[in-house]
């Protein structure tokens, strides 16, 4: 059973999300309710769904040969995976970090410049390089050397890079429309303490105007800058497979504090000891 205390606005609305893999139930019914800029943390062992379900709101299971959603995600109250849905300009309002930076081999500067001209962005190309290393804490950083590749920073500067890239691909900044969303799968597991700090930082900073839902491995993470948290865990199906599932969504304080399944509590004394 699914333990929630509903926030108040939500970005995303999932109604018996499920999700296989050529076939396998791999993550049974989720129900969540995503609140809009704040940072929530996917915690839990391995395997138990946490990178299936951050894929699922920006349909990115789709590019998986095998993979099916069923049920219902409402974006705005919108159901993403009606076929009308645009999942590519979907992926612009919803982006994408992930676990190893992947930035374009190419310049800073064609970083984030590249795909708005290549989908003709009418406005000013500098501003929007600008604008959108600023956001990410790193125009300082490289200001100077803008024409250096990306490739060539350390790995903490190359992720706010790639989450750099992820802004400036928001309609957000084109249209000053409404806050958009940034998923993460484990974002800092690949770099230093500091560089982990800064990353961090930034998406303390940057929940003023995004939601940022986060996988993490790394509780004391979860615990420092998560304001919700849901716990993921595995059970097993009749065949004797394991399957994920949600298992609780707390606050933050109430998952480390106060864990209200008796599971999340077991994973969380373990973990913390
Ligand atoms: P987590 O992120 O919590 O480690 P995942 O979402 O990666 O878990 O995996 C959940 C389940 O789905 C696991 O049983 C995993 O083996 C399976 N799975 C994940 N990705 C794929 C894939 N591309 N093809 C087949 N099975 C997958």
């Amino acid at each position: 059973m699914t333990t929630h205390l509903n926030p108040d606005h939500s970005v995303f609305d999932a109604e018996g999300v499920k999700v296989f893999y050529n076939g396998f139930l791999a993550l049974v019914d989720v129900h969540i309710k995503i609140p809009a800029r704040k940072i929530i943390a996917f915690i839990g062992p391995s395997g138990c769904g946490k990178s299936t379900l951050l894929r699922c709101f920006n349909r990115m299971n789709d590019l998986i040969p095998g993979a099916k959603v069923e049920g219902r995600l409402l974006y705005r109250n919108q159901n993403i995976y009606d076929s009308q849905v645009n999942a590519v300009k979907l992926r612009r309002q919803v982006g994408m970090v992930f676990q190893r930076p992947n930035p374009f081999p190419k310049s800073i500067y064609e970083n984030i410049a590249y795909a708005p001209r290549t989908n003709g962005y009418q406005g000013n190309l500098e501003e929007l390089v600008e604008y959108s290393l600023r956001q990410a804490a790193i125009w300082e950083e490289v200001k100077d050397k803008l024409k250096e590749k990306g490739t060539a920073l350390s790995g903490g500067q190359q992720q706010r890079l790639c989450i750099a890239r992820a802004i400036s691909r928001s309609e957000r900044v084109a249209t000053a429309m409404k806050p958009d969303v940034l998923l993460m799968d484990e974002p800092c597991s690949a770099l230093d303490p500091i560089s982990t700090r800064q990353v961090e930082e930034l998406c303390l900073q940057l929940k003023e105007s995004y939601t940022i839902i986060t996988v993490t491995h790394n509780m004391q993470q979860a615990s420092r800058i998560a304001d919700w948290t849901a716990f993921f865990n595995t059970e097993t199906d009749p065949s004797g497979k394991r399957r994920g599932k949600l298992v609780e969504f707390s606050p933050t304080e109430v998952m480390f504090g106060n864990p209200q399944t008796d599971e999340a509590r077991e994973y969380i004394s373990g973990r913390f000891g």
